[in-house]
């Protein structure tokens, strides 16, 4: 007699199609978002590598009083030619924290981060992660516009960074995304490139970050998007404790 061939539970057959379904509703999402500004809605996260962050100061400055502190800052030759201070914006208890690199044209008229084509961008990969900007918050590494939008100088970044790092204890998030390479290179003292750091976890004023590509980066080169997406599940699971 032949052996008897074991029957899979129907449960298990429909538990794997929709599975393979849902992958591929994922795929196409991804694929959709190639080739406009939109990007996929997250369904499911990627496993975190474990890092685990140092315990936090103690801390109990509000942001109310650094911005106050910061005053009509002139500690650095980029207060000369700006029209606004980019403070930072959002939740000021924020569990996800974005930190750019600086004010463009844009954010120097509105005095608000990320509010240009780059910041359309931002504000959809936020939203894939099922958050809002009103969620979480968002900073720069300096606060005012570098002429031309060159990348801001060691100098002026130092002058920049208490300031930067006051708010980060403020508002105390559990993770910190680092948005392209001058904001990684900033705040974790590396020379490595972007690509290399990205999608890996470090430890921050006891927030983990997680460095990825700049949205302006991501505008002129789209096909990276599938990287910044896989970056955008790593910090869902990492927000979601796990
Ligand atoms: N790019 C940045 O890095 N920050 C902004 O606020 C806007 C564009």
């Amino acid at each position: 007699m032949p052996p008897v061939k074991p029957v899979k539970p129907v449960k298990d057959d429909e538990d794997d199609r929709s599975f393979v379904l849902e992958q591929i509703r994922e795929r196409l999402r991804f694929y959709g978002s190639l080739t406009s500004l939109g990007f996929p809605r997250s369904t499911e996260s990627e496993a975190p590598q474990p890092n685990p962050a140092p315990a936090a100061p103690a801390r109990n400055e509000t942001l109310e009083e650094i911005r106050a502190d910061l005053g009509e800052c002139a500690r650095c030759r980029l207060s000369e030619k700006r029209t606004t201070i980019v403070f930072g914006v959002g939740n000021p208890k924020a569990e996800l924290m974005f930190i750019g690199e600086g004010p463009g044209q844009e954010e120097d008229r509105q005095g608000i981060p990320f509010v240009g084509a780059a910041g359309q961008l931002l504000t959809k990969i936020i939203q894939a992660i099922d958050l809002t900007r009103e969620q979480v918050y968002i900073a720069n590494v300096v606060k005012c516009r570098p002429p031309g939008n060159r990348e801001p100088e060691p100098d002026e970044a130092d002058a920049c960074r208490p300031f930067l790092d006051r708010q980060i204890d403020a508002v105390r998030p559990k993770v910190i995304c680092a948005l392209g390479r001058v904001s990684a290179l900033n705040l974790l003292r590396t020379d490595e490139g972007i690509t290399r750091l990205r999608g890996r976890i470090f430890s921050y004023r006891g927030a983990k970050l997680v460095p990825t590509y700049h949205p302006a980066f991501l505008l002129r080169n789209p096909g990276k998007k599938r990287d910044c997406w896989e970056d955008m599940k790593l910090i869902k699971k990492l927000l979601a404790g796990n």
